[in-house]
């Protein structure tokens, strides 16, 4: 999986991910000027442009782009419109809700409070449920959530993942990989990932002393590790985002059942 920002994707790089049967994901906040405020480009002015034209080339190479929508305190409000952005081109997406990142300076400028992100994100839902896709949601629309099945940590970050730049430097996550650890000339990529050094650990949700009795302890696996080590200092505790979780899951659920009382699909096309 490529993960971009969809403003550079030439001809060769999309025809060889197309070769190679790679997957793409874009990132598109939202449509217009809230995506433009999240994404400027290196001269000030918006991405939306491009990151159109990058869709369109990605999709005339015959490549279906996942977008990642990311819900800050600058989009909260456009969720929606992203969502339909997504339905009306038939795209699958995923809502990705703000982590706090070394470069963005003020993270809670960043951050949208729970009751805005609560209201943006079932705006979104309410526009879903207008017009229930084929396409199965329920693990694209609450964070790193996930209910194919149960889990106890909410991603492979320290365990099976690991991210590649294109130097070749290999971190344990895409938030750190300004902070490579290792490189894919290593004998083995994936040792120094597993080992338990300083800053975040992935432990399982069980670990969790607040997770440890919540009903959706194991579809939610206590939220984005690295998140929550860098607002709380601390690996053991539940996510900064618990509040909005346990709002969201029982609306999440509904319209999944909404959508299999439509189409009787558990999994989409
Ligand atoms: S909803 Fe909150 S308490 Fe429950 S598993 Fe997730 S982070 Fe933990």
């Amino acid at each position: 999986m490529v993960l971009s920002n969809g403003v550079a994707l030439s001809p060769r790089l999309l025809a060889w991910l197309r070769e190679q049967d790679v997957r793409l994901m874009i990132s598109l906040d939202g449509v217009g000027t809230p995506h433009d405020v999240q994404r400027p480009l290196i001269n000030g002015q918006g991405s939306f442009g491009p990151v159109m034209r990058g869709i369109d080339a990605a999709l005339s190479h015959g490549i279906v782009p996942h977008l990642s929508i990311t819900v800050t305190a600058a989009t909260a409000d456009h969720v929606a419109e992203a969502v339909d952005f997504a339905l009306d081109h038939d795209l699958p997406f995923n809502l990705n809700f703000y982590r706090d990142y070394a470069n963005t300076g003020d993270a809670r400028a960043w951050r949208a409070d729970d009751e805005r992100l609560i209201r943006g994100v079932r705006a979104a839902f309410a526009r879903i449920e207008a017009r229930l896709p084929r396409r199965r949601l329920i693990d694209a629309l609450v964070d790193r959530s996930a209910f194919d099945a149960p889990h106890t940590r909410a991603c492979g970050a320290g365990h099976h993942y690991l991210v590649v730049d294109h130097r070749g430097r290999v971190a344990r996550c895409h938030m750190e990989i300004e902070r490579p650890i290792t490189h894919v000339w290593a004998e083995d990529p994936l040792e120094p990932v597993r080992t338990r050094g300083e800053g975040f650990h992935n432990v399982p949700v069980d670990e969790k002393a607040e997770c440890r009795t919540c009903t959706w302890r194991y579809w939610c696996a206590g939220g984005c590790p690295l998140l929550t080590f860098r607002v709380t200092g601390r690996n053991d505790v539940k996510s900064p985002y618990c509040h909005v979780y346990r709002a969201l899951y029982p609306h999440v659920v509904r319209l999944e059942g909404l959508r299999l009382l439509k189409w009787g699909t558990p999994w989409g096309p």
